[in-house]
């Protein structure tokens, strides 16, 4: 069985709601708090699917599109800056479980 890497892992995963460009995301990030207070932007190198990162000039961004609902941000992150949100499925976002 060939191994995949995690991007093309992450490709795989299916997502409520995915062809909508609408949707209402299942995690918001105060990136200011991110980008001022943080004094060690944990998440950045907690979240398995990359979804808080940090650019050449050192700014700290997110995007929920990769997030596999691990809920590691959530407790990560003592600068509260996270928030998690379970939507109306019909607008929210998030991952589709093949077992429930
Ligand atoms: S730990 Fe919290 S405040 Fe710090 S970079 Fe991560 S999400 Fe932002
Ligand atoms: S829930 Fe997990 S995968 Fe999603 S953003 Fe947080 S750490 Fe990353």
């Amino acid at each position: 069985m060939k191994l995949l890497k995690l991007p093309e892992r992450l490709g795989l995963v299916n997502y409520r709601n995915q062809s909508k460009s609408d949707i209402k995301a299942h995690i918001s990030v105060e990136t200011d708090i991110c980008n001022s207070t943080c004094p060690h932007k944990a998440t950045t190198y907690t979240c398995p699917a990359n979804c808080y990162t940090v650019d050449d000039e050192g700014v700290v961004h997110f995007q929920v599109e990769d997030c596999i609902e691990c809920g590691t941000c959530m407790y990560a992150c003592d600068q509260g800056a996270v928030s998690w949100e379970y939507p109306d499925p019909e607008i929210g976002r998030g991952v589709n479980w093949n077992f429930g």
